[in-house]
């Protein structure tokens, strides 16, 4: 019996294992797949890595890394998934979790068994354990859109897009407006006989080097406290001359230029701009070997990329557990279930900047709990923190999983603070 059980060994898994081995909990973590690093880990072999050969990091690598293990100079500006896959490796070497994992094991069943849970493995072997953390990813299982009509062409998710060759000499149309289409847009384009993006909203554009540097070196929380228009604007001035004329194809959405999920892109508005890459709205109906489109227009395609972004999944969790909607996900802190007693979700956070600090952060959250250290803010109004979460994604609800990357690593703090506090009752 070990006291607590992580599921999966990508970059979340990693973090809370290290933490809770660092706080003298004994953890046992469970990975699906014959390696570390999760989405990290190209073509790997659990069959969950939604990552294409070109693939780089978003955020840049002082912002991405964890804080207690930099990167070397050499991974670049933004990091290939080659370098992230070698820096998981050296993550759990560094911090001695390698005979703490279980590879090549599924879990494939979490039930209740108060005052714990039991885990069961695909190959028949149940566990109990004091606590279970789940850090399986929300980015693996492809979220595809239910256009009417029927495509007679090829049609796949992002999920499973690897390299631009199939494409090659074909009329292809990209679904999405995230980070994601924009990439496979733009490399699609360079051997495809037209591209076209489909968008339903736009987004904003922003080129991932603005003044010689790393488009987010200056996304640090000092900055970040200020006040959110200012922010917003200064930014925008700071971009203005690097970013050029958006073309007139582009939909600028109406929101600012930090608020939802802008696309960091040198390449996509200069395509857009020489015509390399076409841009309708939604998509209206699927006819065949031709999609009509919002406004009124249809055109033949060979070939559909969805970049329509991804659903959280819990496929092993007993019913009426951990319930999503879309991206929302009823948690305290993004990490704890209501009414599930020593049960944490790790990683289960989409915010613009880095996943690896926060996640460092939630091990050190998950780690204050189980050891007594800290006890759940009950009722807790998260107050004037996520006031900037709800600024900058307006339209999510309050159980969405997206957020403000320095906000809500001030409220995991600022909890861990008062867990030292000498206890009054
Ligand atoms: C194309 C793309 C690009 C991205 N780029 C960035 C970026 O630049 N920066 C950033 O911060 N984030 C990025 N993200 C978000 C990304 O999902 C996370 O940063 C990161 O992968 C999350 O790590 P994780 O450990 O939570 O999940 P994952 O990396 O998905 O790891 C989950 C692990 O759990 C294992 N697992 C799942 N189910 C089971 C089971 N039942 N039993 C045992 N093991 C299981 C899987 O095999 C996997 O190893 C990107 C996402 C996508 C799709």
């Amino acid at each position: 019996v070990t006291d607590v059980a992580v599921i999966g060994a990508g970059s979340s898994g990693l973090a809370v294992l290290k933490a809770l081995r660092e706080h003298g909990i004994e953890a046992r973590c469970f990975e699906r797949g014959s390696h570390v690093g999760g989405l990290w880990r190209y073509g790997n072999d659990s069959g969950m890595s939604s990552a294409y050969a070109s693939l780089r990091t978003n955020v840049s690598r002082e912002r991405m890394a964890y804080p207690s293990l930099p990167m070397p100079a050499s991974y670049g500006d933004f990091p290939h998934h080659t370098d992230m896959a070698a820096y998981m490796d050296a993550y759990a070497e560094a911090f001695g979790l390698r005979d703490r994992i279980d590879l090549n094991t599924t879990i494939e069943r979490v039930e209740p068994d108060p005052p714990g849970w039991r885990v069961t493995r695909d190959d028949g072997e149940t566990t109990r354990h004091r606590g279970v953390v789940v850090a399986v990813g929300h980015d693996w299982a492809p979220r595809l859109p239910d256009d009417p009509g029927s495509f007679d062409g090829h049609a796949i998710h992002s999920h499973d897009y690897r390299t631009p060759e199939p494409y090659e000499g074909r009329r292809v149309l990209v679904v999405g407006a995230g980070p994601s289409a924009a990439e496979i847009a733009v490399e699609v384009a360079t051997v495809a006989r037209a591209t076209t993006m489909s968008i339903r909203r736009g987004a904003h554009v922003i080129p991932r080097h603005v003044k010689g540097r790393a488009y987010d070196s200056g996304d640090v929380s000092p900055w970040n406290r200020l006040p959110w228009r200012l922010l917003n604007a200064g930014f925008a001035a700071l971009l203005d001359d690097d970013r050029g004329p958006v073309p007139p194809a582009w939909p600028q959405p109406p929101w600012r230029l930090l608020e939802n999920v802008p696309i960091p892109s040198s390449d996509l508005l200069p395509a857009v701009r020489d015509g390399a890459i076409a841009i309708r709205p939604a998509i209206e109906r699927l006819n065949g070997a031709s999609v009509r489109f919002a406004d009124g227009s249809e055109e033949p395609f060979d070939a559909i990329v969805y970049a329509t972004g991804y659903e959280m999944r819990f496929p092993f969790m007993a019913p009426g557990v951990l319930e999503p909607r879309g991206r929302e996900l009823p948690l305290l802190r993004r990490i704890v279930p209501p009414n599930a007693e020593n049960l944490f979700l790790a990683g289960f956070v989409d915010a613009p900047g880095g996943l690896l600090p926060i996640v460092e952060l939630q091990g050190e959250w998950i780690a204050a709990v189980l050891t007594g250290g800290l006890r759940l803010p009950q009722g807790a109004r998260p107050g004037r923190q996520e006031r900037r979460t709800r600024r900058r994604f307006p339209s999510d609800g309050p159980d969405s999983i997206r957020c403000d990357p320095h906000a809500y690593r001030r409220l995991l703090r600022r909890d861990l603070r008062r867990a030292r506090l000498p206890r009054t009752v």
